[in-house]
């Protein structure tokens, strides 16, 4: 019995495809949360509200700036944002929701809510909202409401609830737009005044994907944008309302100083909120407090006085709104019902946990129902202040133990992710160790390392990577960070480079080996030289495993193990996805020529003996 060598290289492809796997299913798990699989907005019952709340605004005035960063809205020279300010509260830390994509924040401020129950987690959501919005629920109240804006996200999450829509039709990108949303505005408020008003600016994102946050447009898109909001307050004035509206300035994300955004930095999830006007109590107040971008609707639905949906899951911002104390009450109680009607629906939803786990939620979901019955009690008694302080106490408990619940939720299905890259792992493993105990695979790493064929093989790795290079270029590095965050503008350069090198990895070593041997007459039959294609194409796949290996190293130096790993800038999440999960395909194949190359191997040395 001979004895059997460990095959090297066939442990290195195996641990290789390991790392990349694991990065793999990270960069999907930002994308698709796989929590959210669990939605429980179908199991959600409308909370009906303890009394008649008073409303102490019917005027709302929305202006959206897209990707406007905060630090950056400082920066800028901006009068008209800054005499906001001064009439109202700045949130200096105010954040979006992640992943800090668009439509993920389009879509948690339409709602009022975040990831969970909007489905919405990339920039290609294309469809309407399955549930309540700030406009479907202003329906029937007399109110009529307004959309301008470019036709995008906005136009699929509110306009068809808006009883004015206005698309301009604009250029992306072209710097124009802003100009163009502003001009429709001037023309359409006057003639056809709306309650409530969104108006949607875009130059600024458009800035930041294409110079950055730290670039002199992006500054200049911002103020801009300040003169075209200011030109819209002028008209408001002049048309005697801008003392009766209530002004909302807000953001859906920031930008990378480089650009870009839909990670997890400071720069890109730190966006621009100010809450200004008629209503807003703390004139001229910067709060410190942490404020999500899914707080501002309910907190206009409660200044409206209309009635909650019960996925919304942003606390009201009762601080800083004038409402009564009874109205506050009447809402504290309401968000009560609605956060521990979504902790129960939770407990309920996850049959991955036993019984026993589950007894300090659902003993927490019974505390915090007493206290909201306490709550009422007080209500009724018109001790509005008692009410609305135990309302919010139990509200608070309910968040506390739906997001303590969510968490350990996380981290099973994190160990279950886990479990199954171990699964995959150990199952080509064994199928390796198997077929090499079965003599069906044979050979050293040496046959496929020799002298001769390094020099192909390097040439074949240095040709992939500089077509990659190539490549990008070509398309305008459009996979870089400061591209624009589409992925039909980025998915098509990162295929094609893929593929071209792929191909090149493969079949460039063995043209060098064919052009440098075949005037020395060295190949005798075709046999010979399909032999050395085979393994001169692995030689260059191991090399090339080299760098993205590098890399690797790096993310574990920098986050720790698997699976802390988080994703900076979007482009990160790209290059997840291009050492992650692409090359584990490009792996089958040198894999499946080792095998050819091994059987070949034994099938001569069998024909020898
Ligand atoms: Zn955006």
């Amino acid at each position: 019995m001979q004895k059997r060598k460990v095959n090297l290289l066939l442990v290195w492809f195996v641990v290789i495809i390991t790392l990349q796997l694991s990065f793999g299913i990270r960069a999907l798990t930002t994308q698709f949360d796989l929590n959210n699989k669990h939605n429980i907005a179908s199991e959600l019952e409308v909370v009906p509200q303890i009394g008649t709340p008073a409303a102490i605004t019917d005027q709302v005035l929305i202006f959206f700036v897209d990707g406007m960063r905060y630090d950056k809205m400082l920066e800028a020279n901006t009068p008209n944002m800054d005499s906001l300010m001064a009439n109202g509260t700045t949130f200096s830390n105010y954040q979006v929701i992640l992943p800090s994509y668009s439509r993920v924040n389009y879509a948690a401020f339409s709602t009022g809510s975040s990831t969970n129950m909007t489905n919405v987690f990339a920039n290609g959501y294309d469809d309407e909202l399955e549930i309540p919005t700030l406009y479907s629920l202003i329906t029937g109240n007399d109110l009529n409401k307004s959309l301008i804006t470019d036709e995008g996200g906005w136009a699929k999450f509110l306009g068809k609830d808006s009883d004015v829509v206005v698309y301009p039709d604009t250029v992306s990108h072209s710097f124009q737009e802003g100009l163009v949303v502003k001009e429709a505005a001037l023309a359409t408020i006057p003639g056809n005044f709306s309650n409530i008003q969104f108006i949607g600016f875009d130059d600024v994102d458009a800035a930041g994907h294409d110079f950055g946050a730290a670039s002199s447009t992006y500054i200049q898109m911002i103020e801009n944008t300040d003169s075209y909001i200011g030109e819209i307050l002028d008209l408001y004035n002049s048309l005697g309302q801008l003392n009766n509206t209530t002004i909302v300035l807000f953001s859906d994300h920031g930008h990378e100083d480089i650009g870009g955004h839909g990670g997890e930095t400071s720069a890109q999830i730190h966006g621009s909120f100010i809450f200004a006007g008629k209503g807003v109590s703390n004139k001229g107040l910067m709060s410190d407090k942490l404020t999500k971008i899914n707080s501002i609707t309910p907190t206009l639905l409660t200044m409206l006085g209309i009635s909650l949906a019960p996925t919304m899951n942003g606390p009201v911002l009762f601080d800083f709104i004038d409402s009564t104390i009874q109205t506050k009450a009447i809402y504290a109680i309401q968000q009560a019902e609605i956060m521990n009607q979504q902790l129960e629906a939770t407990i309920n939803e996850f049959g991955i946990m036993s019984n026993k786990a589950k007894l300090p939620y659902i003993t927490g979901a019974e505390l915090v129902t007493d206290n909201i019955t306490l709550a009422k009690g007080n209500y009724s008694i018109t001790q509005y202040i008692s009410s609305y302080n135990l309302a919010q106490e139990a509200e608070e408990s309910a968040r506390l133990y739906l997001s303590l619940l969510l968490k350990q939720l996380k981290s099973i299905s994190e160990l279950l992710r886990t479990l199954l890259i171990i699964g995959i792992v150990t199952l080509v493993s064994a199928t390796i160790f198997y077929l090499n105990r079965r003599r069906i695979i044979e050979v050293a790493h040496q046959e496929v390392f020799s002298k001769d064929q390094l020099i192909p093989q390097l040439l074949g790795m240095l040709s992939a990577i500089s077509i990659c290079i190539i490549i990008s270029a070509i398309f305008g590095f459009k996979f870089a960070a400061t591209s624009f965050n589409s992925t039909n503008q980025t998915v098509p350069p990162i295929l094609t480079s893929f593929f071209v090198s792929g191909a090149l990895l493969v079949f460039l070593p063995w043209l060098a080996i064919y052009l440098l041997k075949s005037k020395s007459s060295e190949f005798t039959t075709f046999k010979e030289w399909k032999k050395l294609f085979i393994k001169s194409s692995i030689g260059s796949m191991f090399f090339i495993s080299l760098p993205i290996f590098g890399y690797i190293l790096y993310y574990i130096a920098q986050f720790g193990p698997w699976p802390s790993w988080i994703i900076p800038p979007l482009a990160d999440t790209y290059a997840f996805w291009i050492i992650g999960i692409m090359p584990c395909i490009l792996y089958i194949i040198p894999l499946i020529l080792m095998l050819i190359l091994w059987r070949s191997g034994k099938k001569d040395k069998a024909a020898i003996g």
